[in-house]
């Protein structure tokens, strides 16, 4: 038996192009897909192939050229608190503590009491990891820990759908792990319907409901996988036979982009590439 899918947001043929010197450059072209109600859809590919730019169609900060994205079935305007975009770079107000920085958007709306502000704060603290921290400021703060208090102060708003646009690119290796860890915990506490874009395939895989893989500039969707594994997940998870059948498949589509991204002398291409240098020990 199949479960009625609820669209709780979709790209509908959406093309976009940018003016590149004297010419157009193409970045999406009848790009198509949806944002399942309650889901964590990831979206992977290559750098530069239009990531950002969707994530900036999606939550209004640009137009589209063709095509339109709709929430709830409706064309989407202007940016709005019903979708929230976590940017890489850091957000905290410097002169706010964790606690004031995540009880910052509903103190603001005054919609709840402010007893319910502070529970939910501490709970969203804890959840993090950072319920000794709530009384620092951003800069006693370890990178991790501000990114994972800068995820606690966008959920907490609870919009209709939350953007996160490769928000653990930079942190090194144990530190992203870790976030991984925290996020999954997170988004498993608070079901926010959600588009992650990361260029990680280990990552894509950990935490997604469904991969949205992207074709190489003009972006558009090359294959849609649906991650049947299941929650809560453990990182564990990432030594299962099925987990490693979904990667390879992945692995496969995006490694086909980057070579024609490559025969295209595309110097990001060659990053990627390099990048997925471990894709044959991931077969064997
Ligand atoms: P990704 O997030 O997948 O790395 P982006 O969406 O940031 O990719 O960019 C896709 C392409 O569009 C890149 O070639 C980039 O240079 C170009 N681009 C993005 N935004 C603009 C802009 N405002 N003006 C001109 N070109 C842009
Ligand atoms: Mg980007």
């Amino acid at each position: 038996m199949t479960h009625p899918v609820e669209a709780q947001m979709a790209v509908e043929a959406v093309s976009k192009s940018y003016e590149a010197g004297l010419r157009q450059r193409v970045v999406l072209d009848g790009c198509s897909f949806m944002l399942e109600k309650g889901k964590l859809t990831v979206l992977i590919g290559p750098s530069g192939c239009g990531k950002s730019t969707l994530i900036n169609i999606m939550a209004g900060y640009e137009k589209a050229d063709a095509g339109m994205a709709t929430l709830e079935g409706r064309p989407v305007g202007e940016p709005a608190a019903d979708r929230l975009v976590v940017f890489q770079e850091t957000a905290l107000f410097p002169w706010m503590t964790a606690f004031q920085n995540v009880a910052y958007g509903p103190r603001v709306q005054r919609k709840l009491p402010d007893k319910e502000v502070e529970a939910r704060t501490m709970e969203l603290l804890e959840r993090v990891g950072l319920q000794d921290f709530r009384d620092k400021y951003p800069m006693q703060l370890s990178g991790g820990m501000q990114r994972r208090a800068e995820l606690a102060r966008a959920l907490i708003n609870q919009p209709k759908v939350m953007f996160l646009d490769e928000p653990f690119r930079g942190l090194d290796a144990m530190t992203r792990e870790l976030m991984q860890e925290y996020y999954l915990k997170l988004y498993e506490g608070s079901q926010q319907t959600t588009l992650f874009v990361t260029s990680e395939i280990d990552e894509a895989l950990l935490i997604a409901d469904t991969l949205l893989i992207m074709t190489n500039r003009p972006g558009r969707i090359a294959k849609t996988l649906k991650i049947a594994l299941p929650r809560p997940r453990e990182p564990k998870v990432l030594t299962s036979q099925a987990y490693l059948r979904y990667k390879e498949e992945a692995l496969e589509i995006l490694h086909e982009e980057a070579v024609k991204a490559f025969s295209g002398g595309s110097k990001a291409a060659v990053d990627f590439l390099e990048a997925y240098a471990d894709r044959d020990q991931a077969h064997s």
